[in-house]
C-alpha cells in the first residue's frame, strides 16, 4: 500500500499542469510520491478560462447516468480538497439556482430534474445535494439580483462554484509545499522521461502522447465582468438560466461575475478568438435574466477548448505498468478533479508495489 520504497521515495512525473495534473500531483505527493509536473507554457489550459461550477445533479442529463454518478461522487470529495487547500478565496458560491424564462424553458428544466429524481433510488447520487422546484417568487427571494423574467426553476443545494484561477494557484502552491515541482517543459515523447511512474494529464494534448484515445475539442467562449462603483449587487448563487433554446450561467466572483459559456466545434487548434455572435448571445441571455448586469464592466472575453470524449466520460486508467492516463474531462474537469485524483492514487497503489 505504501508508495515509499526502502531507499527513496518513488517518483512520479506528471505531464500537464492543468487542474487534473495539479490535483493528481498534490494527491500523489500527499500519498508519499516525489512529484514533478512538466507543462508546456505554449499550450493554453482549459481550466484558466472555466466557469468553475461544481455541478452534478443540477446538470444531470438523460443517458448520462455514469457521468452523474462520478460527478456526484466528486462533489462529495470537494470539502476534503477545500480543507486541504485552506484558502478562503477559492469558493465563490455554495448553491445553484436553475431558472427558466418561458413555460417551455421551465418544462425543459423539469425534464432534467425528473431524470435526476428517477436516480434517487441510488443513494450515491442523492446523499450530498438536493434538487427542489422553486417558483418565480421564491427565485426572487433567494436571488434578488434576478429580474421578473425568471418564472420558475430548481434550487440545487450544495452545488457551488470555485474561482478557477484561485484554485489553480492554490493547487500549485500546496503541491510545491508538499515537496513537488512544476517545471515549464513541453513533452513530445514519454520514452525518455524520468520517473518510476508517468501520469499523462495533458488535456487535449494527451492523445499525441498516448495512442488509442480519441479526444475532440469543444470551443467555449466565456466572459468576465468586473464590478465598478455603480454596479448593482451580483448574484449569490450560481445562476443557470434556460433562455429559449440556450443555457447561460452567471457565476459569482469576489468582485464580479463570470458569464458562460458557448459550445461548438472550433475551426482548428488556432481558433482561439471569441466570436462576436457568441459574445452577443451570452450578453443578451444574461441581461434577460439579470438586467442589472449592464452596470458591470466587460473585463475579458476568453476562449477555451473542452477536452471531450465520444461517450462523455473521462479516461482514467493505467496504460501499462508505467504510464497512467487521466484526460477527456470535457465540460466537467473542475468538478471531477477530486474524483480523478482519488482514482489515480488508487491506480498508483495497485501498480506501485513493484
Ligand atoms: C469555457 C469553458 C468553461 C468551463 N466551465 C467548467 C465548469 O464550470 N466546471 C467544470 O467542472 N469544468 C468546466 N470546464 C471544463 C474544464 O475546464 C476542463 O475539463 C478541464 O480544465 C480539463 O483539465 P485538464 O487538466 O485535463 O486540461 P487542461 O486544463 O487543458 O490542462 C492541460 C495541461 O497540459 C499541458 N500540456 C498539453 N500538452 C502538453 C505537452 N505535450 N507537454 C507538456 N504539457 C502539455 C497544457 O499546457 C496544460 O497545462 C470548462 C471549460 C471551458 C473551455
Amino acid at each position: 500500500m505504501t508508495h515509499v520504497g526502502a531507499d527513496r521515495p518513488r517518483t512520479l512525473t506528471v505531464v500537464g499542469a492543468g487542474v487534473i495534473g495539479l490535483c493528481c500531483g498534490l494527491a500523489a505527493a500527499d500519498a508519499g510520491w516525489r512529484v514533478t509536473v512538466l507543462t508546456d507554457p505554449g499550450t493554453p489550459r482549459a481550466a484558466d478560462v472555466a466557469g468553475g461550477m461544481l455541478g452534478s445533479l443540477g446538470e444531470g442529463h438523460p443517458g448520462e447516468d455514469a457521468l452523474l454518478e462520478i460527478t456526484a461522487d466528486s462533489v462529495r470529495r470537494w470539502p476534503t480538497l477545500l480543507a486541504r487547500l485552506d484558502d478562503p478565496a477559492i469558493v465563490s458560491a455554495d448553491d445553484s439556482l436553475f431558472v427558466g424564462v418561458t413555460a417551455a424553458d421551465v418544462a425543459f428544466l423539469t425534464q432534467l430534474a425528473r431524470f435526476v429524481w428517477s436516480k434517487a433510488v441510488d443513494e450515491s447520487v442523492t446523499t450530498q445535494s438536493g434538487l427542489r422546484q422553486v417558483t418565480g417568487r421564491e427565485i426572487r427571494e433567494l436571488e434578488p439580483s434576478l429580474g421578473p423574467r425568471a418564472i420558475g426553476g430548481f434550487l440545487a443545494s450544495g452545488e457551488g462554484a470555485v474561482d478557477n484561477r484561485a484554485l489553480l494557484a492554490a493547487l500549485e502552491t500546496r503541491l510545491v509545499a508538499a515537496g513537488g515541482m512544476v517545471r515549464a517543459h513541453r513533452v513530445d515523447s514519454l520514452t525518455d522521461l524520468p520517473g518510476d511512474r508517468i501520469l499523462v494529464t495533458a488535456g487535449l494534448g494527451s492523445s499525441k502522447l498516448v495512442g488509442g484515445i480519441d479526444l475532440y475539442p469543444a470551443k467555449g467562449e466565456i466572459l468576465r465582468l468586473s464590478a465598478n462603483a455603480w454596479s448593482v449587487p451580483g448574484p449569490r448563487h450560481v445562476v443557470r438560466a434556460r433562455v429559449g433554446d440556450r443555457m447561460v450561467y452567471l457565476v459569482p466572483r469576489r468582485a464580479g461575475i463570470v458569464v458562460g459559456a458557448t459550445q461548438y466545434e472550433p475551426i482548428d487548434a488556432s481558433d482561439m478568438a471569441p466570436r462576436v455572435s457568441g459574445v452577443a448571445d451570452l450578453l443578451a441571455d444574461a441581461l434577460e435574466v439579470m438586467p442589472g448586469l449592464g452596470t458591470y464592466d466587460l473585463a475579458e472575453a476568453g476562449v477555451g477548448f473542452r477536452p471531450c470524449t465520444a461517450d462523455g466520460l473521462p479516461v482514467v486508467r493505467a496504460v501499462d505498468d508505467r504510464v497512467i492516463l487521466a484526460c477527456g474531462h470535457g465540460r466537467n474537469g473542475i468538478v471531477l478533479a477530486p474524483w480523478t485524483s482519488h482514482r489515480v492514487v488508487e491506480i498508483l497503489d495497485e501498480t506501485g508495489a513493484n
